[in-house]
């Protein structure tokens, strides 16, 4: 039965940290095609992290053409086009030729955190947590700009002009879908501009105090928009000629709105790179005491903006990248899993991936990557199990903040991500919460939240209700230990982070 609708066929494009996605999405909101292309990372220096915003670009291009193909659908057949972004990781281009002045500077990037230490001053890193719900860290956006303005010869002055935009990759990609030199649009959408630290969360517009405490001109900066809201088309000589633009939000929003967690205290967990759990918390932006992020859920156009808490893990895939990169004891991701499978525990062993400090719930740049309890016994497979608690332990970590924060216990923890297809992963993160993990049919959840949101704005769905009705589960995994095992986990996993955050070597 064919009961895709006329028109009803709308195109993710997912631009995340390693690859570029594109997927077509039915009304349905099953996924009809998908390409996907890898950029280059590069590592000019430790703790730098770059990528080619041409690059990007080039392979979004690629993407949606390869995309279209093997649908054998043309742009014209397409109701909209929603675009979900790697948070937080900054482009400035030249707003007269289209060419950024620097390499993208990636969300993981440390280059900031001298910055960071002297923009926070002896009020410390929280000092513009109430206003933005950040906490000052090389994480965020606006430093990363003000580096670059700061670093390219001439820059700040060609920004004082008005010749540069800076935007993160969500901006980059509409401004060249709209047209570039050609009247392309220079706009953000509310999930993106809470990462900048320049937003202010309760009135949502920029800051202009902030923008000059943190040395960010405002004239750079691009305008706010809603997540679902057609902002433009996309340009005739482009490859998405006369669609409308009607769905931006950054990944991990994306992610939750792809899951069709829309009510206040649902929430999910995304296993990609890093791990991101984000609990929806309704029309308020409530404050964290314990480490968590404060920020935009998404907001459709003429609603007011929905808020979330956000407890962000910089490193779990990129954990397993490591094992095969650098340590080279598996060939391909997956691997992991059936190294892992070979042993029934860790063997003592705790790997806390700290490799550009911790993240939520701790925020400490200076933390340093450790492997403890090791003896004779323990080899790699101990290893490759203790890679995936790490993950696990860590996810748990900021529920527990979560919970300490606003009092809510999760029933249940819906999934995603790369990592997600890991069955081993999820079983132990059940055990190690006490509640059920459930995966999703569709584990693309931010591609699926970019069709959402830029389908709902062009009327392929009426509301939520309807796209809540879609979500299908995948697979569940139960909790099979009791309290006094999860526990005594818990315990022995503080004391390894604690020899990460104590670590003092230089
Ligand atoms: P991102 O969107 O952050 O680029 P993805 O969601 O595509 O990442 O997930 C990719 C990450 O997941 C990589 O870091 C990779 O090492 C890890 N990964 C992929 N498959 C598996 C697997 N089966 N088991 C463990 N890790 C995996």
């Amino acid at each position: 039965m064919n009961r895709v609708v006329p028109g009803g066929l709308v195109l993710a494009v997912d631009q995340g940290t390693t690859s570029t996605r594109a997927l077509l999405v039915d009304a349905d909101s099953r996924v009809v095609t998908a390409a996907q292309v890898e950029h280059r990372q590069h590592f000019p220096r430790p703790g730098w992290v770059e990528h080619d915003a041409d690059e990007i670009w080039a392979n979004t291009r690629t993407v949606i053409a390869d995309t279209l193909d093997r649908a054998g659908r043309t742009p014209a057949e397409l109701a909209a086009v929603g675009i979900t972004n790697q948070r937080e990781t900054v482009v400035v281009w030249d707003r007269r030729t289209g060419r950024p002045i620097h390499r993208a500077v990636v969300w993981q990037d440390t280059r900031t955190q001298e910055l960071c230490r002297q923009l926070a001053g002896p009020a410390g890193p929280d000092r513009y947590r109430s206003r933005t719900g950040l906490p000052l860290s090389t994480y965020v956006s606006a430093p990363k700009i003000r580096w670059i303005l700061d670093h390219v010869p001439g820059a700040r002055r060609a920004a004082e002009r008005g010749d540069l935009a800076a935007g993160t990759v969500d901006s980059w990609l509409v401004w060249n879908l709209t047209g570039g030199v050609d009247g392309g649009l220079h706009v953000t959408d509310v999930t993106n501009a809470s990462r900048t630290m320049l937003m202010d969360l309760d009135t949502i517009r920029w800051d202009p105090d902030l923008a000059a405490e943190l040395g960010v001109p405002l004239g750079v900066l691009p305008d706010i928009r809603a997540s679902s809201g057609t902002v433009g088309r996309g340009h005739r000589d482009g490859p998405l000629p006369g669609v409308p633009v009607s769905g931006v939000l950054g990944d991990q929003q994306a992610a939750l709105f792809g899951q069709a967690r829309f009510a206040a205290g649902e929430a999910k967990s995304t296993f990609g790179t890093g791990a991101f759990v984000l609990l929806n918390t309704g029309a308020e932006p409530v404050p964290s005491r314990h480490g968590l992020i404060t920020t935009v859920a998404y907001q459709c156009q003429g609603h007011e903006p929905v808020y979330a808490l956000e407890g962000s893990v910089a490193v779990t895939g990129a954990l397993v990248q490591w094992l095969r990169d650098n340590l080279g004891i598996i060939r391909r991701a997956e691997e992991v899993e059936v190294l892992a499978r070979q042993v029934e525990d860790n063997g003592g062993v705790y790997v806390v991936p700290a490799f550009s400090g911790l993240f939520a719930p701790h925020w400490r740049p200076d933390a340093r990557g450790t492997i403890v309890g090791l003896t004779r016994y323990a080899d790699r497979r101990h290893i490759a199990r203790a890679a995936l608690e790490a993950t696990a332990l860590q996810t748990c970590d900021v529920l527990e903040a979560m919970r300490t924060d606003t009092g809510l216990d999760l029933r249940e923890l819906p999934v995603d991500g790369g990592m997600a297809a890991n069955d081993l992963l999820l079983q132990i993160q059940a055990d190690q919460l006490g509640i059920p993990v459930v995966r999703p049919e569709n584990v693309e959840t931010s591609a699926l939240g970019a069709a959402y949101a830029a389908g709902l704005a062009v009327g392929v769905w009426p509301d939520l209700d309807t796209l809540r009705r879609h979500w299908r589960a995948g697979a569940h995994f139960r909790p099979t230990r009791d309290l006094t095992w999860r526990l005594k986990q818990r315990d022995t996993w503080r004391a390894a982070v604690n020899r990460s955050l104590n670590w003092t070597g230089r």
